[in-house]
């Protein structure tokens, strides 16, 4: 008998970065010097500081031992510590805080946690792909809420049907966001926690960019700063984007003990927590946050943000500078969709962006910048963006 996979697999939408995946490979095969803005992924290395913890802890014996389910202690305590100076929210390290295997583990596991078969989650969009392929697999019915540049890139939450709401299980939300790069002003989220308590929904705020910011006088927000937001929310916080730690896999949720406690059991049955040595960074990556190694991140993604916006926007593109991310959200010549203007970018100047249809539908007219690509590199980009006609 033929293997069959799974129905489930069929909920899910193409994969719409094949076409550029195959010209990008074509162009390397070709022998081109391609400049890769594609990969949402820091290229610099982690700081040395927290390899160095993370060295000498792989040699403790309990280290090698599974983990405990929600996190070592020490590693809930320091992020509650962490979480409090920076947010000014104080969390109970036993049941508000738990390890995860990197925020994308806790989203994709989430919706078992808290969606019945039928039940609506409503997703921004464009968005990280995520929430709509974990929503359909926990039979949940996802509701796209568009991000508008009118908007400033939030939903509007009027516009979200009251039949919807009634059947709305969860929300996501996503700020400082990605792909749009846009910041959520404190009101925002206090009009989504209301909406949540009216409707009786869950809202999960996936927040990995907030410590990668450009403006110190202009830190990002955590939803749970509104008061009663702890009632109906939970927070993904990750140590990926800010301390350079992708690879490492280790990131913690925040927020309503319930629902935390249920993300738990799923999790049970699922994985055995996050490896131990690898905890012990993250203690000390945390514990050093405000560490010069850390601030000196966002400056080079400062100065590569200040190098490329004034170039797309010079070179046919229209970009407002995001206050937060790595990412440049940015809205193609006019008359182009994002795949034609991402195709014509690789076959025509070796430049990889990423097409914002693959992140949704209102993400067309667009396409994303990493700023994971040096200096020197995006002045080389310039001068090729500078010989093709729009
Ligand atoms: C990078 C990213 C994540 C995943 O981060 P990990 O903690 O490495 O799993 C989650 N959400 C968004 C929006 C991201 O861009």
């Amino acid at each position: 008998m033929p293997f069959q996979r799974a129905q489930r697999l069929d909920l899910l939408p193409p994969y719409l970065f094949i076409d550029i995946d195959r010209k990008k490979r074509a162009a390397l095969a070709a022998g081109k010097d391609v400049i890769d803005f594609g990969v949402g992924d820091p290229d610099r290395p982690t700081p040395k500081f927290i390899i160095d913890r993370m060295a000498t802890a792989i040699y403790d014996a309990k280290n090698h031992r599974y983990p405990f389910d929600t996190g070592v202690p020490e590693y809930r305590e320091v992020a509650a510590a962490f979480f409090e100076k920076r947010f000014g929210v104080r969390l109970d390290p036993s049941g508000e805080i738990m390890a995860l295997i990197g925020s994308k583990e806790g989203l994709g596991h989430l919706p078992l946690a808290v969606i019945n078969p039928g039940d609506v989650g409503l997703i921004p969009t464009p968005g990280y792909p995520v929430y709509h392929a974990a929503t359909l697999f926990a039979g949940g019915v996802p509701h796209e809420m568009p991000l508008t540049e009118e908007r400033g890139f939030l939903p509007d939450l009027d516009a979200i049907p009251a039949a919807v709401l009634d059947k709305t299980a969860l929300m996501f939300l996503n700020y400082p966001n990605n792909p749009t790069g846009a910041v959520a002003p404190l009101d925002f989220y206090e009009r989504c926690v209301r909406l949540a308590k009216k409707h009786d929904f869950v809202i999960c705020s996936d927040a990995p960019y907030t410590e990668t910011y450009f403006d110190d006088a202009d830190r990002p927000h955590s939803i749970l700063e509104i008061p009663g937001a702890k009632d109906v929310a939970i927070e993904m916080h990750s140590l990926s984007k800010t301390f350079n730690m992708t690879g490492w896999r280790v990131a913690f949720a925040v927020g309503h003990r319930d629902i935390l406690a249920a993300l738990a059991k799923v999790k049970g049955n699922v994985d055995s927590g996050v490896f131990g040595a690898v905890q012990h960074a993250a203690i000390t990556a945390l514990q050093g946050v405000d560490r010069p190694e850390v601030a000196e991140i966002r400056r080079i993604y400062r100065e590569r943000r200040d190098t490329l916006v004034p170039i797309l926007n010079r070179r046919g593109f229209h970009v407002s500078p995001p206050r937060a991310t790595f990412f440049v959200w940015a809205r193609c010549p006019a008359g182009y969709t994002s795949m034609d203007c991402a195709g014509r970018l690789l076959e025509e100047a070796a430049i990889v962006a990423i097409p914002g249809v693959g992140f949704g539908k209102p993400g067309d007219a667009y396409v994303r910048f990493a700023l994971t690509v040096e200096k020197d590199r995006i002045a080389l980009a310039d001068s090729r963006l500078a010989n093709m006609k729009w």
